[in-house]
């Protein structure tokens, strides 16, 4: 992985608004990330924690109409795309940065053959490649048969449909994919070859991975480092290694209880009481205050700032239990995880 180019992908501070008919909906606030070159990043959060929000709104995928990025920049290698208007994202989508979803039926053609799908992926991206051809390689890579390019979505079971869509994908040849709940409606099985899949496909191609998920397992096994979000606030972050070897954030804490099915002292399995903020409200606290089993008066004062609690660049957290960095410049290397 190079630190010394700037990264693929690096959000700065973001806060993004929907509007609703019961007011204003803060989904991200203030969240900042980065990928590097080849790294594999997993983003993880409950339901409603903004973190497929963060995904679309890299690819300017939220609606135009009801979303607005109110503070904040969204840079893909180095370019300011925050502003771009639904035309300009038509010819700037899937290269450098491609993705690909939960359901690949929203995202499939329902009426034309996946191998015309990938061509015209691959017509949009590299007008000069020898398109035929190259819809078999991306078949080959996806591990599908040359057959299934006559195919229709419909044709195929789950995971032949997210094989189908990672082909798509591909034939941007993208230096980041960002991967939003890949196996969630899959089988167990097929779960697994997609996560295989996707290992392979970053190894032999050296791209940048962004995995989104809920799933702790997946990115013990398939990240370098994570991002923790709640709140449409990213709360910890920092090497897989050492945030599930030493989780800091007490939100942290308690997804990873849940995770691994820890039970309390009545013999109860573990979970995160409460429920997720209203982000219709302001609050000018810690977001997870009112779940938290630590909060102090300070905690709904004032957002904690963030503090690093491994050694230089391998982990962070903003939680008032850890003492505030006296060095705000040293943090911001922290911060963008660069
Ligand atoms: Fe809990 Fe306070 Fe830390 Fe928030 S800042 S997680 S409320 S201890």
């Amino acid at each position: 992985m190079s630190r010394e180019a700037p990264p693929i992908l690096r959000l700065q501070d973001v806060s993004l608004t929907f509007r609703t008919r019961a007011g204003a909906v803060r989904a991200l606030n203030g969240a900042s990330l980065a990928v590097h070159e080849g790294e594999a990043i997993g983003l993880v959060g409950e339901s409603g924690s903004g973190k497929s929000t963060l995904a679309r709104a890299v690819l300017g995928l939220n609606p135009e109409r009801s979303s607005r990025i109110e503070a904040g920049r969204i840079l893909i290698a180095g370019r300011d795309v925050t502003r771009l208007s639904q035309a300009e994202w038509e010819g700037a989508r899937g290269h450098p940065v491609a993705m690909v979803f939960q359901d690949p039926l929203s995202f499939l053609n329902p009426i034309m053959r996946i191998g015309r799908q990938i061509a015209e992926s691959i017509e949009r991206h590299a007008p000069d490649r020898r398109v035929e051809e190259r819809v078999g390689e991306l078949l080959a890579l996806v591990k599908l048969p040359p057959s299934l390019a006559r195919a229709y979505p419909h044709e195929l079971s789950g995971g032949m449909r997210q094989r189908a869509l990672l082909a798509v994908a591909l034939a941007c040849e993208p230096r980041l994919l960002i991967a939003d709940e890949p196996t969630t409606a899959l089988d167990v099985t097929t779960q697994a070859e997609i996560l295989a899949l996707l290992r392979d496909l970053r190894e032999q191609l050296g791209m940048a991975m962004l995995l989104i998920t809920h799933d702790l397992g997946i990115v013990s096994s398939a990240c370098e480092r994570l991002y923790v979000i709640y709140a449409g606030r990213v709360l910890e972050w920092g090497r897989s290694q050492d945030v599930f070897g030493a989780p800091a954030h007490p939100y942290t804490v308690g997804l990873f209880q849940a995770a691994r099915a820890d039970r309390d002292a009545q013999g109860r399995f573990a979970t995160i009481g409460g429920e997720p903020p209203d982000l219709g409200e302001t609050a000018k606290g810690c977001p997870f205050a009112p779940r938290c089993p630590s909060a102090m008066a300070e905690c709904i004062q004032s957002m904690p700032g963030v503090t690093v609690v491994g050694e230089a660049g391998s982990h962070a957290v903003r939680c008032w239990l850890y003492p505030p960095a006296q060095d705000a410049a040293a943090t911001a290397g922290h911060v963008f995880g660069s």
